[in-house]
């Protein structure tokens, strides 16, 4: 292992809380004999972003890092047939003789990789687990993008260049929101890093704003809006082409500050006259007048923003819906300006520099379902059958990092069935849950507490521009690897240089990422004020991501260049004299300097969603199912293994399928009772819970539930088990041109069970 420094523990400390993407700032009691008992977790009101708030997800903090199931030492499959504890050095011995070995037999894409959610809220697993996937070579790689916002990400690259040039709602300066299939209330904000989003919206409605929220579901941020509209699952894309259809044919259009930025707008007119609002009514389950008023209220606001999120991305029309989402904010000339829809300028990124377009897909196509690879990767749609199909090249093994697919992917069943057949599994993860459980070896990662943390992904997406970077809580336990130090350990294993000194690896991964930063910089016609073994030595005696968060902050727009600009920002700047954190303003026009799109316009019209209007023209003239399925987040919910921590579990039981009274009553359900769900792709029996929250013919289940498999070692998640609502959705229901998986609108029968 590395040599560390250990921080002094104090009886307050601060960090970011890494639990959702709201980033909160949270200080943290310390005490106990050894200083390392947490004894109390409350908001940092000195924190410059979210200024004291948090939500009760963060007092799960301390339950994890005390969680006795959680996992300190490796387990490994033995001879015996079960997971038996190990020592590190055996665990990675046998973790890379069994991959090595399928890899020289069958090739790299023998061995998938798996990222989960929570690997975005880790800066070890973001940075590290790069390395670890470009040495691997592999191109089974998948992600939980793919079950969640993939269609937005593939639509921000087409239309402004970037995967994650995504726009986010300026909350606290816009005068209307329009919220598409989102909950902030109960996910604190999604694709829009917004601490306190509740107070936001409050803020918002006290100066005269207004809310109208677009969902199935009458839910939380319904019940606190200006009006709720309970559009049909699927009915967004249409809905507002709709909009768009009133904005064109009322003479409301207005670019802003996109005026001479576009190419497409005439296509995108002339797309928009197809979709007269009395058309898509049927489709929407929303009347034609009220789409009228809806379009005629955003264009009139002085200003306004569209947001759309999970009911937007994991449907059948993700991808047009992601679109449309944009095309409404560009065409009311909201899109970049203050109150609009608006672009983050983050302190520290990869990637910053580089000119040329993110919008490569399709460059090859999963072997059974043909779905394309998206930014490298395939959708988790196609895992199951890529794993069970009897190509040569298929998957044998798999590792997945901080993911439990057999719970959180489409087709849980078939999941579970193909990961069964697989001849090895590795799992970087601190829990023995539904998939980690059929793992031939379990690598733990430490506490969140013992590990430095900077949200590298999530301040791209904040509503302000912040930077906070958080020292581990506490030096980590000797002899326990951090979890860079496990994925840079499996890397450099898989480049046949396991015996390499960490160290060294270390530094050969960190000068290659400056290296392609600086030849960014370069080609963008900006003299890199440093070449990359300069960068290295100036960037002292720190390893690991925090080296890798003091380059990003050095090289961006915040930064002291590496001297280029004295008194800039570097990351001892933000640790020494910015412990709360530092807030870098409001966000500001970025266009026309932002895109990347080749000719440097936003395209309002590209070609790959452009060509799926046909399918969604199709489903107008279609009857709807009679009932669908769609899903439901809880505040105190945001990943599985929560369901494992006392305070974010506790009380009634959560895992419920809510059905309309007049559903519950011509189907025979009682509250109360229970009743067999049912899809083509599997079926779970659950609890009746009968709310006029939901619109007739849609069912709602909240994810992360079934935790009661032979072998899960969750014990309070397996006394609150629920049941797993991805056995009945269908890992053949996607958005086609991205693959994503679609959860919600998911066509089911029902009976009392
Ligand atoms: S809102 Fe998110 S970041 Fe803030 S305290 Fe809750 S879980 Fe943590």
């Amino acid at each position: 292992m590395i040599a560390y420094a250990p921080r002094v523990s104090t009886t307050r400390t601060y960090r970011t809380c890494p639990l959702c993407e709201a980033t909160c700032g949270l200080a943290i009691d310390l005490g106990g004999d050894d200083g390392r008992e947490v004894r109390g977790v409350r908001g940092d009101e000195a924190d410059p972003f979210s200024r004291g708030y948090l939500c009760p997800k963060a007092y799960g903090l301390k339950a994890l890092h005390e969680d006795p199931d959680r996992l300190r030492m490796p387990l490994v499959r033995g001879t015996d047939g079960e997971l038996h504890e190990a020592s590190w050095d055996d665990a990675f011995a046998v973790t890379l003789e069994r991959l090595g070995a399928i890899k020289a037999k069958h090739g790299a894409d023998a061995i998938a990789v798996y990222l989960g959610n929570p690997s975005a809220h880790s800066l070890d697993a973001m940075i590290y687990g790069q390395v670890f996937l470009r040495t691997l070579g592999s191109k089974q790689r998948y992600s939980a993008s793919s079950a969640d916002q993939l269609p937005k990400m593939v639509t921000a690259a087409l239309m402004f260049g970037g995967a994650l040039t995504i726009p986010v709602p300026d909350l606290d300066r816009t005068q209307h929101l329009l919220v598409l299939g989102a909950n902030p209330l109960a996910s604190n904000g999604s694709l829009t890093t917004a601490p306190d989003v509740s107070g936001r919206l409050d803020q918002l409605r006290a100066r005269g704003g207004t809310i109208v929220v677009v969902d199935p579901r009458r839910t939380e941020s319904a019940e606190r809006a200006d009006e709720h509209v309970a559009i049909r699952p699927g009915g967004d894309a249409a809905f507002l082409l709709a909009i768009v259809h009133v904005l064109f044919a009322e003479g409301l259009v207005r670019l802003g500050a996109c005026e001479g930025r576009v190419r497409g707008l005439d296509e995108v007119k002339a797309i928009a006259a197809r979709f007269a609002p009395e058309r898509v009514a049927a489709r929407t389950g929303i009347d034609a007048a009220i789409i009228r008023r809806l379009a005629r209220a955003h264009a009139a606001a002085p200003a306004a923003a569209c947001y759309g999120r999970i009911g937007t991305t994991c449907q059948e029309f993700g991808t047009l819906a992601s679109w449309a989402v944009d095309l409404v904010n560009v065409l009311t000339g909201n899109l970049d300006r203050a109150g609009g829809a608006m672009f983050t300028t983050p302190a520290a990124m990869t990637g910053r520099n580089r000119k040329r377009s993110d919008a490569r897909f399709g460059r090859f196509v999963s072997k059974v379902k043909g779905l394309p690879e998206m930014f490298g990767e395939l959708p988790v749609a196609a895992l199951a059958d890529e794993i069970e199909s009897s190509d040569e090249a298929r998957p044998r093994a798999i590792v997945t990092i901080a993911g439990n697919p057999l719970v959180s992917a489409p087709g849980a069943g078939r999941m579970a069935r193909a990961f069964a057949a697989l001849e090895f599994r590795v799992a970087v993860d601190p829990y023995v849950n539904a998939t980690t459980r059929l793992a031939d070896v379990i690598l733990p990662p430490p506490s969140p507490l013992e590990r430095s943390h900077y949200d590298v992904a999530l301040y791209q997406l904040a509503v302000r521009n912040v930077a906070r970077y958080s020292a581990p809580t506490f030096a980590p336990t000797p002899g326990r690897p951090a979890e860079w130090e496990i994925l840079l350990t499996l890397a450099k294993g898989m480049m046949g240089m396991a015996a390499a000194p960490l160290a060294m690896a270390d530094d050969f991964a960190v000068r290659e990422l400056v290296a392609r930063e600086l030849a960014d910089l370069t080609e963008a016609g900006t003299p890199a004020p440093v070449d990359a073994a300069g960068a290295l030595a100036a960037l002292g005696a720190r390893r690991g991501p925090a080296r890798v968060v003091d380059a990003l902050l050095r090289l961006g727009p915040y930064g002291d260049g590496f001297g280029a600009r004295p008194g800039g920002l570097t990351l001892d700047v933000l640790e020494r004299d910015h412990p709360h954190g530092i807030d870098l303003g409001a966000l500001e026009p970025r266009l026309p300097g932002l895109l990347r799109t080749g000719d440097g316009l936003v395209d309002l019209a590209p070609a790959l969603v452009v060509d799926d209007l046909p399918r969604l023209e199709a489903a107008l003239d279609v009857a709807p199912p009679d009932l669908v399925l769609v899903g439901r987040r809880d505040l105190r919910s945001n990943t599985s293994w929560m369901h494992n921590l006392t305070p974010l579990i506790k009380g009634p039981d959560r895992c419920t399928l809510r059905v309309h009274p007049t559903d519950a009553a011509r189907l025979g359900l009682a509250d109360g009772g229970s009743a067999r769900v049912t899809s083509r792709a599997g079926e779970v029996v659950a609890p009746v819970e009968v709310s006029d929250e939901l619109r007739p013919g849609v069912v709602s289940l909240p994810h992360g539930f079934g935790h009661d498999l032979p072998g899960v070692r969750m014990g309070v998640a397996r006394a609150h088990a629920g049941v797993n609502v991805n056995l009945v959705s269908d890992e053949a229901f996607v958005d086609v041109p991205s693959g994503n998986a679609a959860f919600n609108g998911v066509p089911v029968t029902i009976v009392p069970s």
